[in-house]
């Protein structure tokens, strides 16, 4: 099916292209022969300027002649670029002065490490670990002590008793000494039988015995003859005259012999009561001993002739008990063990001491032996495994080792384990606090007293080492130059490291300074500014050097070809005519 439409379009084109074409291409051929006339004829003007340096009425109106010549109604711009070159000045900020400054630093500013080093704390507690502590008791060694016998030679001697041998003294005859007994004389018998102390008197016969005459005399009485006891009466004869009766020896009349005891009489020859002698009256036995009067026996088993003493040489802790036995050795030759006293008291800490132990037997004898004696205090191990002395009365003082030795250090200030300072300060005057902990618990803060490593002279960033007794820690330190106040400007800069004044950076960016570049701009001239010269001035414009000077041609009115173009296609540009060249003035053209 045919659409009616498609018969107009194909009038059109064959329209077109019987018509249309030929006008266009006669056109378009007239528009080329125009722009290469225009091309000539700039290129001519342009280079006849660039080499004489100058535009003038004359070469200008020439060019213009020519151009008309196309019939063509054309725009003619001309430009005149100059190029301009100053030096470059410029602020700088007090940053950038503060890092030339620090670029043309040639001083040192070198690290310098310590190191740094403390030592644990001396603690002096020396524990006696030698030994030779007692181990035994006096109650020990007494109850296992052992006697042994005496020499079986041993025989009693005077020395053996505690007394003296006693011995009678004095006589029986003269009594003295134990001789205190006394016997006395006491008459036996009597006269008319005899006995111990009378002696018989035999008769002897006498005058009695005989008969008698009597004497011539009278007899005035009876009597009795003395001697024979002849008793004579009154009326007896009397031989006598005086009566008396006379002896008749022819006469013996007695009866008795000479045999015959008349009588007896006393004739002891001592008087009654008197001592005849003595005898032994004492309360004592010859051959034994006596203390006064007291029997002794032998007490050489007791008797002590020396004492050794066990322990010569002891070691005990303070306030504990010395061991005092001694063996004791007898006089018959046996030995015991013996308990002696000393006024020793093992109250304080001694090394080697001399004791004396007494000891004083039962005969009131007194032995004295030294030893010699070390105290030592007693010890205790504390929970950190420290072994330290007691106090001498056995209190406990603490571990002197925990007490002075650090668990931990730490810095306490600043909390953050980082600090910024000034050059030339220490630690310490930045108030830099330790916290050191000791084993016992206790605290102690430093604001001084421990030793680090700073660098004082350091600017940057350090990593400081700080120790007390024994223990580290660190601390990031950033030393800061130190700053001093502009006397002009009145504000604060850095010094460099070494100190040296680098001078204000606030003052030194107010200077300006060249950049080390040249600044190139452009200025523009246009044919207003040539004309001006031209048409105003002395009829002459002059370029400088190295100026660019460039001519444009356009067309203003329409060409035929392209003209026709343009109302066929809306849009494709009205320029037919476009021609622009250009130079650097008095430069060699090379064509
Ligand atoms: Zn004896
Ligand atoms: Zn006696
Ligand atoms: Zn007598
Ligand atoms: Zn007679
Ligand atoms: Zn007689
Ligand atoms: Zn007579
Ligand atoms: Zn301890
Ligand atoms: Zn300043």
């Amino acid at each position: 099916m045919e659409h009616p439409y498609e018969h107009i379009v194909d009038l059109i084109l064959a329209f077109l292209i019987i018509f249309l074409f030929p006008i266009l291409y006669f056109g378009l051929k007239l528009d080329a022969i125009t722009q290469i006339i225009v091309q000539s004829e700039t290129s001519e003007f342009v280079q006849d300027i660039r080499s004489k340096g100058y535009i003038d009425k004359e070469m200008y109106e020439s060019y213009l002649e020519q151009l008309s010549k196309t019939d063509v109604l054309l725009d003619i711009c001309m430009e005149n670029r100059r190029q301009n070159m100053e030096p470059e000045y410029r602020f700088r900020t007090s940053e950038e002065v503060i890092n030339e400054q620090n670029d043309a630093y040639t001083g040192t500013n070198e690290y310098n490490y310590r190191p740094v080093s403390t030592e644990i704390p001396n603690v002096k507690d020396p524990i006696d670990n030698s030994g030779g502590l007692n181990t035994e008791t006096n109650e020990s060694m007494l109850e296992n002590a052992v006697k042994t016998p005496a020499n079986p030679t041993h025989a009693h001697t005077d020395a053996c008793y505690d007394g003296t041998r006693h011995v009678h003294t004095g006589s029986s005859l003269s009594g003295g000494g134990c001789y205190t007994g006394k016997y006395y004389h006491s008459h036996s018998g009597n006269s008319t039988s005899g006995g111990n102390c009378y002696s018989a008197m035999y008769h002897s016969h006498n005058m009695h015995c005989y008969g008698k005459k009597w004497c011539p005399g009278r007899i005035t009485s009876s009597f009795t003859c003395s001697s024979c006891g002849m008793r004579f009466a009154e009326s007896a004869t009397v031989g006598a005259k005086c009566g008396a009766s006379v002896t008749d020896y022819s006469n013996l009349t007695c009866t008795k012999s000479t045999s015959t005891v008349d009588y007896w009489y006393l004739n002891c020859g001592k008087s009654e009561g008197q001592i005849t002698g003595y005898y032994i009256k004492c309360d004592k036995k010859a051959g034994a001993y006596y203390n006064g009067n007291i029997e002794v026996f032998p007490h050489c088993n007791r008797k002590v002739i020396d004492i050794v003493p066990t322990h010569p040489k002891q070691k005990v802790y303070l306030n504990e008990p010395l061991i005092t036995t001694a063996t004791a050795t007898y006089q018959d030759g046996s030995t015991d063990m013996v308990l002696c006293s000393t006024a020793y008291t093992t109250n304080s800490v001694v090394n080697d001491k001399t004791a004396t132990l007494t000891y004083k037997d039962e005969t009131e004898t007194t032995f004295t032996k030294t030893i010699i004696v070390s105290v030592i205090p007693r010890n205790k191990t504390c929970a950190n495994g420290h072994v330290y002395n007691m106090r001498n009365d056995n209190t406990d003082p603490g571990c002197p080792f925990c007490r002075a030795y650090l668990k931990s250090l730490i810095v306490s200030y600043p909390t953050s384990g980082k600090i910024t300072i000034y050059k030339g300060t220490t630690l310490q005057e930045n108030a830099v606090t330790l916290l050191a902990t000791y084993m016992d618990g206790r605290n102690e803060y430093l604001t001084s007293g421990y030793v680090d490593n700073l660098d004082k002279n350091y600017v940057g960033m350090q990593t400081v080492t700080l120790s007390y007794k024994g223990k580290y820690t660190t601390l990031i330190v950033t030393t800061k130059r130190n700053i001093r106040r502009c006397p002009i400007c009145n504000r604060h800069y850095e010094l460099y490291p070494d100190n040296t004044d680098p001078g204000c950076p606030y003052c030194a960016a107010r200077t300006p300074v060249f950049t080390g570049n040249v600044l190139e701009y452009e200025n523009k001239y246009y044919e207003f500014d040539i004309f001006k010269e031209l048409y105003e001035g002395n009829g002459s414009y002059y370029f400088s050097n190295r100026d660019y000077f460039t001519v444009t041609v356009t067309n203003r009115t329409g060409g035929r070809g392209m003209g026709l173009l343009r109302k066929i296609f809306k849009g494709s540009g009205d320029e037919y005519i476009h021609v622009a060249d250009g130079g650097y003035i008095r430069e060699e053209i090379q064509k």
